[in-house]
């Protein structure tokens, strides 16, 4: 096990900046995740840290180790890929204890230490079948019992899960959470996917565009995001946005957007009379109840899940606002919708109109409409 330190880490392809500036300090037996969309550089991050791309300036410090230089064999890890790339002619015991071999550990002590790993992952009596014999998410977990078994400082994890499907991804990323508790590797993960960033990681490192955007626990970024490309990324479905204008009356501060009176920090005084970019999570919303103020709204659709309904609205009055999206991005702003999470709905909601209000005690997130950072 050991601590990694990240710093100062550029990566070029030609003109191309696929990597800007990233630092990161990684504790010992930390989950890490590096989550963002197509593009961000996220893998790229994780084949410098694994020595199958070379840093173009930066360095890597694994166990206080300078590890920058050194080859991917010298680094003491195992990396876990999506494609599991075992060997269609070798037994799962075979398979799993193939880098021992290699290594020229004894018979013995390979068996021993595969038998171990085989039954944390509980895969014990798969060991004499051959790959083609075993479901995706069985050849994943031989996949990773050929990392357990390096038993290595550092597991780097790339999208290992992206082959399986939906009710395997969630089984199996709870078990890859448990595992990774339980023999305490300092681990580095990386998936497009929030939900997995959310529920995996001790810490998450968003990125975009080669450059990190906020680093913090799950409740961090998802209750305090520093932009607003960390507040549309994080959470599902995605928080809404809206344009409001900064007042003052008798009960304070807030931001009249399109109708509705959002209560705001005093930190947005120094934009008072000027348009902020509200953000409102889709369940800090709720039917508005008795005569309290409220955003009186037509459904455009309603997906229902049973425990809870998804409610879409068409803002009238809201802009197509900023720039947030690119093409493999969240959208948030773009087509003037807004989406509640409805918990209690009750009578059906399509057809005729709705008031809709906001939960007490719901946070507004606020955001500068040039810079995009959060006004606090
Ligand atoms: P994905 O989820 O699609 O794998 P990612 O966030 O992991 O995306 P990277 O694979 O790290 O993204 O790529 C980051 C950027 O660097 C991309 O724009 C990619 O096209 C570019 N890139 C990656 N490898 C090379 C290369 N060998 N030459 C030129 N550009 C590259």
């Amino acid at each position: 096990m050991a601590d990694i330190q990240i710093q100062n880490l550029n990566k070029r392809y030609g003109s191309f900046q696929a990597l800007h500036d990233m630092s990161l300090d990684v504790k010992d037996g930390e989950f890490i995740v590096f989550v963002g969309p197509s593009g961000c550089g996220k893998s790229t991050a994780l084949k410098i840290l694994a020595g199958l791309e070379a840093a173009s300036t930066g360095s890597i410090i694994i166990g206080g180790e300078d590890v920058t230089e050194l080859a991917p064999a010298k680094r003491d890890i195992a990396m876990v890929f999506q494609n599991y790339a075992l060997y269609p002619h070798l037994t799962v015991r075979q398979n799993i204890g193939f880098g021992l071999m290699m290594r020229g550990t004894d018979k013995k002590q390979i068996n021993q230490r595969v038998e171990r790993a085989a039954q944390a992952l509980e895969i014990s009596d798969l060991l004499e079948r051959r790959p083609k014999a075993l479901s995706g998410g069985q050849r994943q977990r031989v996949a990773l019992g050929r990392a357990i078994v390096r038993e290595p400082q550092v597991f780097l994890m790339d999208e290992p899960l992206s082959n399986l499907d939906a009710a395997l991804r969630v089984q199996m990323r709870a078990e890859i959470t448990a595992l990774q508790r339980r023999i305490g590797v300092t681990t580095i993960y990386v998936t497009h996917d929030q939900t997995e960033a959310m529920t995996m990681a001790d810490r998450i490192v968003i990125m975009r565009k080669g450059v990190v955007q906020q680093i913090g626990s799950p409740d961090a970024l998802f209750n305090r995001p520093a932009n607003m490309f960390v507040a549309g990324f994080i959470g599902s479905p995605a928080m809404n946005f809206l344009r409001g204008k900064v007042q003052r009356d008798d009960r304070g501060l807030f931001a009249d957007a399109g109708g509705l009176r959002l209560p705001v920090v005093e930190a947005a005084a120094s934009y008072l009379g000027k348009t902020v970019i509200c953000g409102i999570r889709p369940e800090s919303l709720d039917l508005a109840r008795g005569d309290a103020p409220a955003l009186e709204i037509t459904p455009t659709l309603v997906e229902s899940l049973g425990t809870e309904a998804y409610v879409h609205f068409k803002l009238p009055g809201q802009q197509v606002a900023t720039a947030v999206a690119g093409e493999h991005e969240h959208q948030p702003l773009g087509n003037g919708t807004l989406i509640a999470r409805l918990y209690d709905v009750g009578t059906p909601l399509s057809g005729g109109t709705i008031r809709l209000g906001l939960k007490p005690q719901a946070s507004v997130h606020l955001f500068d409409p040039a810079t995009e950072q959060a006004i606090s």
